[in-house]
């Protein structure tokens, strides 16, 4: 039996195996493989399709998100930390040891820490994958002050809240920001969709979505065509930048059913890593729906560690059950 198994390997995951096996808990980390799509990104998660990681600490002058990860995964392995280069493909929760099948394979561990991570959600079109981190983004925060978006025209895509957080942040630095939406009404919050209405620098192209991104010939963001979906008639709208605000699909399918979850699939933790299962943490992306930053889920991972380490200590040989309350 494995004291603790790590499930991802984006910067939650590295970060608990860095505790994990700095406090000589010999932890084993499931990487999640070779990414097969837009929607499983593989081991090094969401950073490995960035560029530019400028908020990182400790690299003032940045970093690629593949550098980012290739330093983290390097450290996790310094100290002993073991990689299965694999996805877990079904877990076992309802009794202790917990058990884990990366396909025919079975693993069980005493503890485990889900840092499994969020996917955004994508248009689907062409264009904006051959875009992708050159004028399209799914990460305001992350990508919103970079020089190309500077006093520029740019276009937000959603209605919700998050769409309404994008746009007010983008304001900063655009000269103009769209917010297009399929629908003639907001999901935002009544609060979020005033300070969106009220800001001066923002417009709203209603019943619309886009079609096509330009300009993949330059290599960068000009503009897009956006179809209105009641007359079907098209337009051309200038932006040097296209930020996607449509949602996250979390990476929880395999515990559905046996960890709380939100309506998304965000997992449900209490007193900040504890997910509704005793001795099951989850870190990082997968449990948190509001910050989706690096070092927010290096932070939840070395919470998640250290709650683990001390699970561990204090039950000795007296391993409990998995109903315990906590
Ligand atoms: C385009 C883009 C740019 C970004 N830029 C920045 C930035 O500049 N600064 C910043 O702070 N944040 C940025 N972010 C956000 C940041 O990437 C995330 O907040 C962060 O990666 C979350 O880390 P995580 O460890 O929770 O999950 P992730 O990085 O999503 O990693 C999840 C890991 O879990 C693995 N996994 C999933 N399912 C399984 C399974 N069943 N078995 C095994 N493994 C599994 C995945 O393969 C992956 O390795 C950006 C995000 C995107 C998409």
């Amino acid at each position: 039996m494995e004291k603790i198994i790590i499930i991802g390997s984006g910067p939650a995951g590295y970060t608990a195996a860095i505790y994990a096996a700095r406090a000589n808990m010999n932890p084993l980390l499931m990487d999640g493989g070779l990414p097969t799509g837009p929607g499983d990104l593989g081991a090094g998660g969401q950073l490995m399709i960035t560029t530019e990681v400028e908020n990182y600490p400790g690299f003032k002058e940045g970093i690629t998100g593949p550098g980012l990860m290739d330093e983290m995964r390097a450290q996790s392995l310094r100290f002993g930390t073991r990689i299965v280069e694999d996805r877990v493909t079904r877990a076992d929760l309802s009794r202790r040891p917990f058990q884990l099948w990366v396909n025919e394979d079975r693993y069980e561990a005493q503890v485990i820490i889900i840092c499994t991570g969020a996917n955004a959600k994508w248009l689907g079109i062409p264009s904006e994958a051959a875009l992708m981190n050159r004028g399209v983004s799914a990460c305001a925060t992350c990508d919103g002050s970079l020089p190309i978006f500077r006093n520029q025209p740019l276009l937000v895509v959603g209605g919700g809240d998050t769409a309404m957080e994008e746009a007010l942040y983008l304001t900063r630095h655009a000269s103009k920001v769209t917010i297009v939406h399929r629908r003639d009404q907001l999901r935002a919050s009544r609060i979020m969709q005033q300070r969106a209405m009220d800001h001066p620098k923002i417009e709203f192209a209603w019943n619309s979505v886009i079609q096509e991104i330009h300009d993949v010939s330059l290599g960068r963001v000009s503009g897009a065509t956006l179809r209105d979906v009641k007359t079907g008639e098209t337009r051309l709208v200038e932006a040097s930048g296209v930020f996607l605000a449509i949602g996250h699909s979390p990476n929880s399918e395999i515990f559905k059913g046996q960890l709380e979850m939100d309506e998304v699939g965000y997992l449900v933790t209490h007193r900040d890593v504890r997910t509704s299962r005793y001795a099951v943490f989850a870190a990082g992306d997968v449990q948190d729906r509001v910050y989706r930053q690096a070092v927010t889920a290096a932070g939840t991972g070395c919470m998640a560690a250290l709650e683990a380490i001390r699970l561990i200590e204090s039950e000795g040989a007296n391993i409990m059950e998995a109903g315990t309350e906590w």
